[in-house]
């Protein structure tokens, strides 16, 4: 990035170019902010050789203490840039400048903080054995790093969710080679300059550039050489992914797609839900895994309740995403909204009344060019409906009423996926009974998004396998080594 118009990849402490390039672009008004440099093959083994010897080398004999310091040095050094951060997030993504310095950012520079102290204070198991003869042992575990983690990202929260794999990875004592999504590949360069500037040795951090299958992802994932795969994406892409890995049979790690549900309950407190439930529906544009995209509302407040979130709808702000105002950007590519856009014809077809929305706004202006979309409510769809099954991953939700607590908990887990809930009601005993029967990896009760680190995060069924946050990423991310002493 720095002094440079060509995003590079970074392999061995050093940014170097592969032999092909692609247009990095501005979702706002569809202009090109950059070309970035795509890793070949070779470049990715390149990558994943310089790993494996920082590995062997200083990198793999530092204490946990001394890693720790490092990665508190790494926040610092995101701390330090972080308008430059702020402005590459924005640019690249279209999310609002106040989303990216309220969340992105931050929440960048604080996975590092976490896993740092996190990885000092983790204690492991001990038991002492006593068998029937009498022989007496002590077992206890020690953690190693796996080795070379491919790190494999989407663009919906680029930085987030590329430091959330590498920050504990790098806690743990791995090397990583990580591949952001082609759509948003700026942070990562950034965090590649800040590694550099901080003086984490070179091979620790690499970063390839590039698309999935027949690129950098692909080559990444099937490379032998790696010893753990963790990828956040699409469901069908974490299909290919552990196809690309069987053959060396390496530990996976899946954040995948979701079509999560609220459950709204009558007795809920009104303001709290709809303000909730707007942010759940339209955050990031429905760009979040976690978004609410089939609302369940019983029936008593029903009417009032649509007509509210349609009013929240009908407010949101969609404007530049570097203006403070703004509240909801484009979506991230020309596709991404024919793919959305695809699923609002799809629900008038199937039968929809749409409440707010349903297409593209126009602007006059440059926007125009840009990959923006109406915020739209829909109702009246049968459950078997494709909007209702299907993930749409756009600023878009279906609203249907309920009359029984066991009827919304079936319409919820009527589902492949297994992200995300929220459960809406001032009845705390209710409230942990429907949470607990919900199939999914994480419920909220009466908020949604509210991220404690140290807590599992991951989902059931099409939505993922295994969970990381806290101690369930350093698990994860080291390989536990159990010692039985005779005694
Ligand atoms: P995607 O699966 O299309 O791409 C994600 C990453 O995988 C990109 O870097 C892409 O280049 C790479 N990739 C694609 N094909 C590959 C292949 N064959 N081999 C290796 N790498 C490959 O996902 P996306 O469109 O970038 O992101 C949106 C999806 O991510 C949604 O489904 C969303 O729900 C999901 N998501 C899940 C979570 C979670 O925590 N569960 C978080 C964010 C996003």
């Amino acid at each position: 990035m720095t002094g440079s118009k060509l995003l590079q990849n970074y392999v061995n402490g050093e940014f170097v170019r592969g032999p092909r390039e692609f247009a990095d672009i501005n979702p706002a008004d569809g202009s090109v902010i950059v070309e970035v440099s795509e890793a070949d093959e070779s470049l990715v083994n390149q990558a994943v050789e310089s790993a494996r010897r920082a590995l062997n080398g200083d990198w793999g004999k530092l204490t946990i203490p001394a890693r720790a310091a490092v990665l508190h040095k790494i926040a610092g050094g995101i701390e330090k840039r972080f308008e430059d951060f702020v402005q590459a997030e924005v640019a690249d993504t279209g999310k609002p400048v106040s989303l990216a310095s309220k969340i992105d950012i931050p929440r960048g520079a604080a996975n590092f903080r976490i896993f740092a102290d996190l990885v000092k204070s983790a204690g492991l198991e001990a038991f002492r054995t006593e068998t029937q003869d009498n022989v007496s042992a002590l077992n206890y575990s020690v953690r190693k790093p796996l080795g070379v983690v491919g790190i494999i990202t989407p663009w919906n929260l680029p930085l987030l969710l590329l430091t959330w794999k590498t920050a504990p990875a790098l806690a743990c004592g791995n090397c990583v080679v990580v591949k952001p999504s082609e759509e948003t590949p700026a942070t990562a360069t950034l965090l590649a300059e800040v590694m550099q500037s901080t003086g984490v040795p070179p091979g620790v951090f690499n970063v390839v550039h590039g698309f999935g299958s027949g690129s950098a992802g692909e080559f990444l994932t099937s490379h032998a050489d790696v010893n753990a795969v963790t990828f956040t994406g699409e469901s069908k892409t974490g299909s290919a992914i552990m196809r690309a890995v069987a053959p060396t049979v390496k530990p996976i790690s899946f954040e995948l797609g979701g079509k999560n549900a609220a459950i709204v309950f009558a007795d809920c407190d009104f303001d709290e839900t709809i303000n909730g439930l707007a942010d759940a529906v339209f955050l990031n544009t429905g760009q979040v895994c976690l978004c609410a995209e089939r609302v369940y509302v019983e029936r008593p407040m029903f009417e009032r309740f649509v007509s509210a979130l349609k009013q929240k709808a009908e407010g949101l702000v969609l404007g530049w995403p570097t203006d403070d105002k703004t509240t909801t950007g484009p979506l991230i590519s020309k596709e991404h909204r024919a793919k959305v856009l695809c699923y609002y014809d799809l629900a008038k077809k199937e039968g929809a009344t749409i409440l707010a929305g349903g297409g593209t706004p126009i602007f006059g202006d440059a926007r125009d060019d840009g990959f923006y979309i109406q915020p739209t409510i829909l109702t009246g769809l049968a459950e078997s409906a494709r909007c209702v099954k299907e993930e749409i991953f756009g600023p878009v939700c279906h609203v249907a009423p309920f009359d029984k607590e066991e009827e919304a908990i079936a319409k919820a887990n009527d589902t492949k996926y297994g992200l995300a809930a929220s459960v809406w009601t001032t009845n705390l005993k209710r409230g942990h009974r429907v949470a607990e029967k919900l199939h999914v990896g994480i419920t909220w009760v009466n908020c949604w998004f509210l991220r404690d680190l140290r807590t599992p995060f991951g989902g059931a069924g099409l939505s993922g396998i295994g969970r990381e946050g806290g101690m369930h990423s350093l698990n994860f991310y080291s390989e536990l080594n159990n010692i039985c002493i005779k005694l």
